[in-house]
């Protein structure tokens, strides 16, 4: 991959691969339990997959309209009623596309000038520093650090400056599994209004909280008219090869980045839009039932993975744990991670690769638990020669 330096004139200059690409193809090659990259090993609901064959052989095989087909664009609405309390029109305030990675890139593109500043939490989801720099804007960080990877309110006040445009935010966090509170919340909302800045968040663990609730930025006083709120059904419904997300916000926001999703795929795959339609209205129970099953696996990983030996911070979202390499008498996670295959065939991501404080990342490997429980209990069984 680093080839492509040679030819690549674009602002993604020495970027090279994503991480977890990598790190899949190295689990690949030596067989290894894959606990890097996020993606479930079961899917989702059998109806659901039902239903997008059901799609195709409708003949919902051309092009959809840009905006998502208007059955989805209502579930997502009903969706974010049922759940949040939160209104959205269908027709002006919803757009559907492909996956989160395509709304962040858009929304991005659309809201940032060349110069300007996203502010942004450390360790952040890789795509983000590539999909600023796409858009000729620069990223201020704020570290959120270990044990609970709280944040320093003045570190995220003096991130701010005449050049921020929008605040990015995700929440449950990916890859230290933090779900920002309430009082965490009012702060960078706060910021916001004081300096009419926009905020763009990414829900997309938003059905995968194990301890306290998720709240949407949108739902805080004055928020809701200046953010940009993003989610998909990859990690809600297990379909994460599926690539169908959505934007809700205001109409003049949904209209820039709907300009800008034109240009990138000008529609999003048409029968995936009717099955996840239908999936978004499964029943309450669906939904505890799959946070449920999360949450046994995240408590087997993190109590395996301190049985290895690792300091583990447990997490209170998403599908990822983060621990601390040290205890093992080794700090560098990067060497860690590239060990690992061999050593006990495990991969893990090393998270330094979402810092630009090197320092902070650079102990911290990230585990995924949207696995079987037998290939969890497997991979810890493997990692206790690390003991050794
Ligand atoms: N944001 C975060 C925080 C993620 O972990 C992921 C990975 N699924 C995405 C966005 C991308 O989502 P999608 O697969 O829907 O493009
Ligand atoms: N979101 C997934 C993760 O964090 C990866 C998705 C991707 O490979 N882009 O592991």
């Amino acid at each position: 991959m680093a080839d492509a330096d040679r030819y690549l004139t674009s602002r993604l200059h020495g970027l090279g691969a994503t991480i977890f690409a990598e790190m899949s193809a190295l689990a690949d090659r030596t067989a290894s339990i894959n606990l890097g990259q996020g993606f479930p090993d079961t899917d989702g609901p059998m109806e659901v997959a039902e239903a997008a064959i059901a799609a195709i052989r409708a003949g919902h095989n051309q092009y959809p309209p840009g905006l998502g087909i208007a059955e989805l664009r209502r579930s997502i609405a009903e969706h974010q009623q049922r759940f949040y309390g939160l209104t959205y029109d269908p027709d002006t305030e919803i757009l559907v596309t492909t996956g989160a990675t395509e709304a962040i890139a858009a929304s991005l593109l659309a809201l940032c000038d060349d110069g300007d500043e996203v502010v942004t939490f450390e360790p952040y989801y890789d795509s983000y520093a590539a999909c600023i720099a796409m858009a000729g804007a620069h990223r201020r960080v704020v570290t959120l650090r270990a044990p609970d990877y709280g944040f320093d309110p003045d570190a995220l006040r003096a991130a701010i400056t005449p050049k921020t445009r929008l605040v990015l935010l995700n929440s449950p966090h990916n890859p230290t599994g933090k779900v920002f509170d309430r009082a965490e919340l009012e702060l960078i909302a706060e910021i916001c209004v004081e300096h009419d800045l926009l905020a763009i968040t990414d829900e997309v663990y938003e059905h995968l909280v194990f301890d306290g609730e998720h709240i949407p930025l949108a739902s805080l006083p004055g928020m809701r008219e200046r953010t940009v709120t993003i989610s998909s059904a990859g990690k809600t419904f297990s379909f994460t090869g599926w690539k169908i997300g959505w934007v809700c916000a205001a109409p003049g926001l949904v209209a820039a980045v709907r300009v800008v999703k034109q240009y990138l795929t000008y529609a999003t795959g048409a029968p995936f839009q009717h099955a996840i339609a239908g999936a978004l209205l499964l029943d309450d129970s669906y939904y505890s039932a799959f946070t449920d099953d999360l949450r046994l696996k995240r408590d087997l990983l993190c109590t395996g993975l301190a049985d290895v030996g690792f300091e583990v911070f447990e997490p209170s979202g998403t599908y990822f744990v983060t621990v601390d390499i040290r205890p093992l008498g080794t700090a560098d996670g990067t060497a860690f991670c590239l060990d690992l295959p061999e050593r006990c065939g495990v991969v893990a991501i090393p998270n330094v690769v979402f810092y630009d404080d090197i320092d902070e990342g650079r102990p911290l490997v990230r585990f995924a638990f949207c696995k079987r429980m037998e290939v969890l209990a497997e991979a810890v069984t493997r990692m206790k020669a690390l003991r050794t």
